[in-house]
């Protein structure tokens, strides 16, 4: 929404019902919203004044007081495996970044919910900027729109992107006012209309979003634990200490059964010498054996200045195997996009606080860097 004096409102973060209010405010009937978003979502057509079959005064009115922006697109980059990442400018001048990652039968778009991040998890790049703004609904929703764009959708076309995680920058759930309503859209038929179990949030473990949640949307969830004991958990992902693991996993059993879903997914990044020993596979098994849950091991992607290190391919393997072995269905996420930064973690670790300084410096701030 036009959060900035004097701009229009932003089409794009209001869901369905949030956009017939709107146009019943400006005279018109309910339906006209489900018009609008046909326009919007289906065609991919952001110019008021082309949705032909809306009537020239309604258009007209609707141009005045609202538009579709989306984010600015600073710097496009093609991994060698197809893996893609762009660099996003928001109204406020400040960057975000998301990825797209295609994959036989899928594309899953990867987007940010915050600039910065306040969790501060120790292996994480993105903390290392810290915390700057909650990114808004349209802010949100304009990832989607704008990559739809990109990754050239057609509205006649197979659907380009299939799945979308919230697994860039920023903890979802701390931005839960926003993050809920733009998921609502994607989810929504005559919005994005991608299936339900096919938008996940990925969380840090806020435990009273969780349990909200639950009982209020319809999105997969991903939960990273990272360990397996309260000890190294704190030491890894500090919210820890506020919603240590036993509180955490019941709100995961509790989404499960509210949401009659399948399972959790558990990610849990692979560090060398860290969490990655025997011991922390075979405690790790004892606390999901038996529970819906799957856990998905993400080999570490360093970063300039970590001072972590990569489990090995034989100490991954064999965590997967002895988590298996214990009763837990597990998989390791092949790493993608690394060659461009985009791998998970890595998102806006080049260039320090990016978000403050101004884009031409950023870009060559980025340039540089890579250089
Ligand atoms: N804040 C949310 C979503 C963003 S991170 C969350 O914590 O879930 C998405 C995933 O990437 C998380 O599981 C996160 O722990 C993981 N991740 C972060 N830094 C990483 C790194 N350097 N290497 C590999 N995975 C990382």
């Amino acid at each position: 929404m036009g959060e900035l004096a004097g701009t229009k409102t932003n089409l794009l973060g209001l869901t369905r019902s949030g956009l017939e209010s709107f146009v019943v405010g400006l005279g018109e009937k309910p339906f006209r919203a489900r018009q609008l978003m046909k326009w919007m979502y289906r065609r991919a057509v952001g110019d008021i004044d082309a949705m032909s079959d809306l009537g020239k005064d309604f258009r007209r009115r609707l141009a005045e007081v609202a538009e579709i922006r989306t984010p600015e697109v600073v710097v496009a980059q093609s991994s060698a495996d197809g893996t893609r990442k762009w660099l996003l400018r928001l109204e406020s001048g400040q960057a975000i970044e998301m990825v797209f990652i295609p994959e036989p039968g899928r594309g899953t778009l990867c987007i940010s919910s915050q600039v910065g991040c306040a969790m501060d998890c120790t292996f994480c790049s993105t903390a290392q900027q810290g915390f700057n703004r909650n990114l808004d609904t349209a802010e949100i929703v304009g990832q989607v729109w704008l990559a739809n764009r990109e990754l050239g959708y057609s509205p006649d076309g197979d659907r380009v992107i299939t799945n979308v995680v919230f697994m860039g920058m920023g903890e979802p759930l701390a931005n839960y006012r926003n993050v809920v309503p733009a998921a609502e859209v994607m989810m929504d038929d005559l919005g994005l209309d991608l299936s339900r179990r096919r938008v996940t949030i990925s969380t840090s473990g806020l435990v009273p979003q969780m349990m909200r949640i639950a009982d209020e949307t319809n999105v997969a969830l991903a939960v990273s634990l990272h360990a397996p004991n309260d000890e190294l958990r704190s030491e890894l992902v500090p919210i820890n200490r506020r919603h240590p693991i036993a509180d955490l996993l019941e709100a995961c059993w509790h989404y499960v059964e509210k949401q009659n879903a399948r399972s959790v997914t558990f990610e849990y990044v692979m560090l060398d010498g860290v969490n990655d020993r025997p011991a922390h596979a075979r405690e790790l098994a004892a606390l999901l054996r038996g529970r819906p849950a799957k856990v998905n091991l993400i080999p570490f992607n360093p970063f300039p200045g970590t001072r972590y290190r990569r489990s090995t391919e034989e100490a991954i393997v064999k965590f997967r195997d002895l988590l298996i072995k214990g009763g837990v269905i597990a998989t390791i996420r092949r790493t993608r996009g690394d060659d461009i930064d985009a791998a998970c973690g890595q998102l806006v670790g080049r260039v320090n606080d990016r978000t403050t300084i101004r884009l031409g410096q950023k870009l060559v701030a980025l340039q540089t860097v890579r250089a």
